[in-house]
């Protein structure tokens, strides 16, 4: 009876001292944000967030530039879906930059849960680009701000430099073999391998059998069959190990295109190989796979470069399904996720491996080699040698010497984009890079999956 009173009290009291102060005395944010910001002396805000889509290798990227009240302070990010590029441009510009423009830049989480629950409906790989544009602009722009290179907001180096991968290809082989020797002699330890299979297209190879210059390129299909591909690549790496010998480390990419029991197979007879990882044996879709996997293999795995939603990921690692996650980092939202997520696989020994292909701008290579080496559990990062057209457009790209990538100590991401510059790479609508994965077809004529 007493505290039912006391709390009715309270009550009271509360309702009427609210209504005399107004509704100042229940927002105390406001008052809190004005005194932060002339406490700083800047009163920092967002006044413009920009979209660049640019191409200058011929792969559409998607880089979102946020712009500031003071004066040169900026910040870049990768939004790059490369498939999907001008409706990733559409999200930014008519979406976010309006939700955004006013805040303040400093507020990297914040800006990150709002614009998530902004859409409502979220998790796409649309919208999670689009805020991945500005999330990473956010911390190069953080970065820039407190003098100081992003890997040092993020905890500092956990080591001097970062090992990474490269891919071997070829239609024989002997081309594959010659391509690894090319990689160890220039000082890299690690290589991903993939072969032609005849008659089949192979991802990663371009075969001429199934290129038909008469049929109009939207209508242009590939072949794919398991069979023979989860037989050939056995042969590929038994070739291997002969040739190219037991030190290198070897990867390989199923690509998520066979059959769940072929890909539990395939890693089985991957075993006396002793791979570094095998990368995607099963479409998202299948991810219930894993556990029978895992029982009966102990080939090393890497999972996740299709991944979106947490849903998809935090189950495999939390039972120790696989041993390396793939994601894309502008896939899952940008680096404010992608931290968490290192830090979240690290409980569970799952090391990184974040996607790292030429449809990643180099500002989204930037942000993947700042999170490399300032998280503990890396595993290894799939690399790219940056053409000097990129390297024009997008001066400071993290830099390849001996198999790893370093950085430097710039402040933010430590790398630019010449606007100018990439003016003169216009994106194409129809590159016939994005018709393949809807091209791709069983020898019956069924579409296939990746
Ligand atoms: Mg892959």
């Amino acid at each position: 009876m007493g505290n039912r009173m006391k709390r009715r009290d309270w009550l009271g009291a509360s309702a009427l001292a609210f209504a005399a102060a107004g509704w100042s005395a229940i927002r105390p944010w406001s008052a809190q944000a004005a005194d932060e910001s002339s406490a700083t002396g800047e009163n920092l805000k967002i006044t413009d967030v920009r979209t660049i889509l640019t191409a200058p290798a011929g792969i559409r990227l998607v880089v979102v530039k946020v712009l500031t009240n003071q004066p040169g302070l900026y910040g870049l990010g990768c939004a790059t879906f490369t498939q999907r590029a001008r409706v990733v441009q559409t999200a930014v510009d008519q979406y976010l930059k309006p939700f955004l423009v006013g805040k303040d830049p400093t507020k990297i989480e914040d800006i990150w849960q709002s614009s998530f629950v902004s859409s409502y409906w979220r998790n796409g790989p649309v919208l999670n680009n689009a805020i991945s544009g500005v999330d990473i602009a956010l911390w190069d722009l953080l970065g820039k701000r407190a003098g100081l290179p992003v890997y040092q907001l993020l905890g500092g180096k956990c080591r001097d430099a970062v090992d990474t991968y490269r891919h071997a290809r070829g239609d024989s082989f002997k081309q594959v073999a010659d391509e690894v020797r090319r990689y160890t002699e220039a000082g890299y330890r690690h290589v991903r391998v993939q072969v032609g299979v005849p008659g089949v297209s192979t991802y990663g190879v371009r075969s001429s059998t199934d290129e038909d210059e008469s049929v109009p390129p939207n209508q242009r299909t590939r072949v794919w069959e398991p069979k023979p591909y989860v037989r050939t690549i056995p042969k590929l790496f038994d070739y291997l190990r002969q040739n190219v010998g037991a030190e290198v480390e070897l990867l390989h990419d199923v690509h998520e295109r066979v059959p769940p029991v072929l890909a539990i197979q395939l890693a089985k007879d991957l075993e006396p190989y002793r791979l570094f990882f095998l990368e995607d044996p099963f479409s998202p879709e299948d991810i219930g796979y894993f556990e029978h996997l895992r029982a009966q293999t102990s080939t090393p795995l890497a999972m996740g470069e299709l991944f979106n939603n947490p849903n998809e990921f935090t189950g495999l690692i939390k039972d120790r399904l696989i041993d390396f996650i793939r994601v894309h980092i502008s896939q899952i939202g940008g680096l404010t996720p992608a931290r968490k997520l290192a830090a979240f696989c690290d409980f569970f020994a799952v090391r990184t491996a974040w996607h790292g292909p030429g449809d990643v701008s180099p500002v989204g290579h930037a942000a993947n080699v700042h999170l490399d080496i300032a998280t503990p559990n890396f595993g290894i990062q799939e690399a790219r040698e940056f053409r000097q057209e990129e390297q024009d457009v997008f001066p400071g790209c993290p830099e390849l010497r001996s198999g790893y990538y370093w950085l430097s100590d710039r402040p933010g991401l430590g790398i630019d984009l010449d606007e100018r510059a990439a003016a003169k790479f216009p994106i194409e609508d129809d590159p016939p890079f994005d018709l393949d994965w809807g091209n791709l077809r069983r020898a019956d004529g069924a579409s296939t999956k990746p």
